[in-house]
C-alpha cells in the first residue's frame, strides 16, 4: 500500500497528449474528442466534468487504455501506452458486477485477471472489502445489496489491485442522494487518510458541486468535440462546507464558463446527444412535476429549494428528483440561487388539462427514453411492441431494478403526452391511434 500526499502534487503518473477520438457512425466519422492534453500527478484527485456526451467516458477509457485514441498518445509513467493500462483501475456509475458471483468472488476478479495466486487473492479481496465498510457481506450476491453496497463492491473491486491512479466514472450518479453524499463522504475520509491504495483519482462527473467538492483541480470537458475548456484548482480545506462562500463562488464560477460556453459554440446540440443510457429519467411523476411547477409559479424569480422544502414540510432530497425533471423537460432552471420556472414552465403550469397535455406532448422529444418507445412502436406493424425489448435496450447501462423504474416513468410521462400506452397484463406498449397517423403522415 502507497500513503498519499495530497500535499502538493508530484510526479506524473498518467498524461494524454494531442489526444483525439472518433467514432465511425452512419454518416462518417463523428469525433468526439480533439486535441486533448492533461497530466496527472501522484497525490491529487482531478475531476473531468462536463455535460452529458461531452466525451467523458470516451477519455476515461482511453486513459484505461480499455480503448485507443484515433490520434496521440496516452502514458503511464511515461511510457505510451499498448492495450490497457496497468496501472489504473476503473469503478463504473452502473457497478458493473457479475450478479452469479459473491461479493467476494466478485471483488477477486480483477486479480485473477491479473494472474495473482489464489491465496493471495483472498487475502487481498478480505482487506479491500474490509476497507469500503463491506465486512460481512462476502458471500452475498448483488441483487441482495442496496444500490450504495453494490457501488461499495465495485469500488472494492477496483481498490483491490491497488492501482496507482484510480478512475471513476460518474460512480455516484446512480445512487439517491443521500447514499452518494455518504459515499463521497467516505471516499474523502479515507483518501484522506493515507490508507488509500492508490495514488492519484480521476473522478468523471457532471455535477459541479460534486467535482468542487472531491477534486483538487476540475478539468472542464467541452463538447462536440471534447477539448479542455478550463481548468479550476480547488484550493478550499477539506472536508469542504457546501455552504462556505468560497465554495459557492467557485462553484458559479464553473456554472456560468459551462453555460457561458456551451451556449455560444453547441446551440442546441445537447438534446440531439441524449441517449436513454446517459440520461436517466428522475424518479417523477406527472403531477408530481406538475405540483412543482404549479409552487414554483406563484413565486417570481428563483426560490430557494431549502427554504421551499422548510415551508412545505420536505427535505430537500424530496424535491431534487422533480427538480431534475423540470430542468430535463426544459421547464426551470436550477442554480445556487434556486429554481426557477422558464417561460415554457410557466406556460405548462398555468395551462389548462388538455393544453397541458399538448405542452408536454411537445416536449417529449427531449426525452430520450420516451422518445425511443415512441419511434419504436411507430416503426411496428400493429403499434405494440413488448416490455422486454425495452429492457433489452437498456440493460447495458442500468441494473434490473433500474430499468423497472426508468419504464415506469417513461410510462407515465408517455401515457399523460398520450403518446402510448402501457398494458401491463400484456406487458406491451401500444401506440396511440393518434401518433400511428403522424407517424405514416411524415414516413
Ligand atoms: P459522456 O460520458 O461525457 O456522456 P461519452 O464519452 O459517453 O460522453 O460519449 C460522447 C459521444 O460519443 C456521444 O455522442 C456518444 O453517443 C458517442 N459515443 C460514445 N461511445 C460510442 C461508441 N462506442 N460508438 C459510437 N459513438 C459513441
Ligand atoms: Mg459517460
Amino acid at each position: 500500500m502507497t500513503a498519499t500526499t495530497t500535499t502538493s502534487a508530484g510526479e506524473v503518473l498518467l498524461a494524454a497528449d494531442g489526444l483525439t477520438k472518433s467514432y465511425a457512425g452512419a454518416d462518417g466519422e463523428l469525433p468526439v474528442l480533439a486535441g486533448v492534453d492533461l497530466a496527472v500527478r501522484t497525490g491529487e484527485i482531478v475531476a473531468l466534468l462536463g455535460r452529458s456526451g461531452s466525451g467523458k467516458s470516451t477519455l476515461l477509457r482511453c486513459l484505461a487504455g480499455l480503448i485507443p485514441p484515433t490520434t496521440g498518445e496516452v502514458r503511464y509513467k511515461g511510457r505510451p501506452l499498448a492495450g490497457s493500462n496497468p496501472g489504473t483501475a476503473m469503478v463504473f456509475q452502473t457497478f458493473a458486477l457479475l450478479p452469479w458471483l459473491t461479493v467476494q468472488q466478485n471483488v477477486e476478479l480483477g486479480l485473477e485477471a491479473r494472474g495473482v495466486a489464489p491465496r493471495r487473492r483472498t487475502e487481498a479481496a478480505l482487506q479491500a472489502i474490509d476497507l469500503v465498510g463491506l465486512d460481512g457481506f462476502e458471500s452475498a450476491y448483488p441483487k441482495e445489496l442496496s444500490g450504495g453496497m453494490r457501488q461499495r463492491v465495485g469500488f472494492a473491486r477496483a481498490l483491490v489491485v491497488e492501482p496507482d491512479v484510480l478512475l471513476m466514472d460518474e460512480p455516484f450518479s446512480a445512487l439517491d442522494v443521500l447514499t452518494a453524499e455518504n459515499l463521497r463522504g467516505e471516499l474523502v475520509e479515507l483518501w484522506e487518510s493515507g490508507q488509500f491504495p492508490t495514488r492519484a483519482i480521476v473522478l468523471v462527473t457532471h455535477s459541479i458541486e460534486e467535482a468542487v467538492l472531491l477534486a483538487d483541480r476540475i478539468l472542464v470537458l467541452g463538447s462536440r468535440p471534447g477539448t479542455i475548456r478550463a481548468e479550476y484548482p480547488v484550493e478550499l480545506p477539506r472536508p469542504r462546507q457546501r455552504d462556505s462562500k468560497d465554495f459557492g463562488a467557485l462553484v458559479d464560477a464553473v456554472y456560468a464558463m459551462m453555460t457561458g460556453r456551451d451556449r455560444d459554440t453547441a446551440p442546441a446540440a445537447t438534446p440531439a446527444r441524449r441517449t436513454p443510457g446517459n440520461t436517466p429519467l428522475p424518479p417523477a411523476s406527472v403531477d408530481g412535476l406538475s405540483g412543482l411547477a404549479e409552487i414554483l409559479a406563484e413565486h417570481p424569480g428563483p426560490v430557494d429549494l431549502g427554504a421551499l422544502a422548510d415551508e412545505l414540510g420536505l427535505e430537500v432530497k424530496n424535491l431534487l428528483p422533480l427538480v431534475d425533471a423540470l430542468d430535463l423537460l426544459g421547464y426551470a432552471t436550477a442554480d445556487r440561487r434556486g429554481v426557477a420556472l422558464t417561460d415554457p414552465g410557466v406556460e405548462f403550469a398555468a395551462a389548462d388539462v388538455q393544453t397541458s397535455k399538448h405542452l408536454f406532448a411537445a416536449t417529449m422529444d427531449r426525452i430520450p427514453l420516451v422518445h425511443t418507445i415512441l419511434t419504436s412502436l411507430q416503426r411496428t406493424d400493429d403499434g405494440t411492441l413488448r416490455a422486454g425489448f425495452f429492457r433489452d435496450l437498456l440493460a447495458h447501462d442500468y441494473t434490473a431494478e433500474q430499468i423497472t423504474g426508468q419504464l415506469d416513468i417513461a410510462t407515465d410521462w408517455g401515457r399523460y403526452a398520450e403518446l402510448y400506452s402501457y398494458d401491463a397484463i400484456a406487458e406491451e406498449y401500444r401506440l396511440d391511434p393518434a401518433q400511428r397517423t403522424a407517424a405514416r403522415a411524415v414516413g
